[in-house]
């Protein structure tokens, strides 16, 4: 039997009938677009993670647009954040007319360095932009202090860490703001796109309502030209469902992720991103760091395992930024790192005898020459 990165399928299964009621209400009710579940679970979302707003959008590579739009920041400003990431945390950079300042990852973490962070800072840097990769949160008391230092935003981009902590506080609700995708994949996942935005700034917050909504105020006054960046009631409905679940389906991925590391953590050739005793992770991946990668992937899809590659090509390799200056293109650590991680299946479901067979796959491919 096959065994997938990620089973939506399952999931649906075992809140099938919850997610079907709260569907056929918003069907029955034919409020569809920033409907009252959306407010709901605005309100829910934003007494998840601690903070006094949260404003929901159509993704969360609007969410990031959005927030820095808000923040004024845009043409001759730069944007410190990582190479090592989904494309979307670099394009809303560009988005809004700002410069992607690229800095290298740690080798233990995989997440933004803070030592090197404030070698980018510079007089045109409005931002520094970390993101809690694989659901691992960054390191955010060190980085708040940069920021701070520097008088810049910390934004953080929390789209793979539904409900990670940092020193016990929620991610989202450390920087300026947070900004979260809903893609159905993501631990807290919609059925379609979705994305919102979390933050304890009240003027900031008031914003974001108007601009995600043609800068709208009253039905025919716009205070602003912007965009058309809602969420819809379905999808609101089916993430307040979901939300319910959400600490049990992360605790679920950490026995998941813990199992993999028993298994695996004595075979030297395997490395794991390190988690300190600051966070508590939320596994939106497993991800483990081989030198003979390619040829152990190929092993394991041959065996019927789905696995991935986040990411292949680092950002400031890729074709639509062939024009950064070559200072940016000197990140040793992320390039290696792109060409050694391996992201093994990791659900809430995912049965123990998979983890293991998973594991018994991956330790024979090692030592196939
Ligand atoms: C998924 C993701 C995004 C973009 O979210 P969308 O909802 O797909 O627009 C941004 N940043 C990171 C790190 C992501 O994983």
């Amino acid at each position: 039997m096959n065994i997938p990165l990620v089973d939506l399928h399952s999931q649906y299964s075992s809140i099938q009938e919850e997610v079907d009621q709260a569907i056929h209400e918003v069907l029955r009710a034919g409020s569809f677009i920033l409907g009252p579940q959306v407010q709901k679970f605005e309100e829910e979302f934003s007494a998840f993670c601690g903070t006094r707003f949260c404003i929901s959008c159509a993704n969360g590579t609007d969410a990031l647009e959005l927030v820095l739009r808000g923040l004024g920041i845009g043409q001759g400003d730069e944007v410190v954040t990582v190479s090592h990431t989904f494309f979307a945390t670099a394009e809303a950079i560009c988005r809004v007319g700002a410069v992607p300042v690229f800095v290298d990852i740690r080798d233990d973490t995989l997440l933004i360095d803070p030592d090197r962070v404030e070698k980018c800072v510079s007089t045109r840097t409005r931002a520094i932009l970390p993101v809690h990769l694989y659901g691992q949160p960054a390191e955010l008391e060190s980085l708040l202090a940069i920021a701070q230092k520097y008088t810049v935003h910390l934004i953080e981009d929390c789209a793979q860490a539904h409900g990670a902590l940092y020193q016990g506080k929620r991610v989202g609700s450390w920087g300026k703001a947070g900004t979260f995708s809903f893609y159905p994949g993501k631990n807290l996942g919609a059925y379609g796109d979705a994305g919102c935005i979390t933050t304890n700034d009240a003027d900031l917050a008031g914003w974001l309502k108007k601009a995600r909504n043609h800068g709208r105020t009253e039905k025919y006054t716009h205070d602003f030209v912007s965009q058309n960046s809602r969420l819809d009631s379905i999808q609101a409905a089916v993430l307040s469902v979901k939300l319910r679940h959400l600490e049990e389906w992360n605790a679920a991925r950490r026995n998941a992720a813990e199992l993999y590391r028993g298994i695996l953590g004595s075979t030297s050739e395997i490395r794991f991103q390190m988690t300190t005793p600051d966070t508590l992770p939320v596994y939106h991946l497993f991800v483990v760091r081989l030198n003979d990668r390619d040829k152990v992937m190929d092993r394991l899809r041959s065996e019927g395992i789905e696995v991935g590659v986040h990411y292949p090509t680092p950002l400031h390799r890729q074709p639509a930024f062939a024009n950064l200056p070559s200072s940016q293109r000197e990140l040793p650590v992320t390039e290696q790192a792109a060409g050694q991680v391996l992201s093994l299946p990791i659900f809430p479901e995912l049965s123990t005898e998979n983890i293991r067979k998973i594991s018994r796959v991956l330790q024979e491919a090692l030592f196939i020459r």
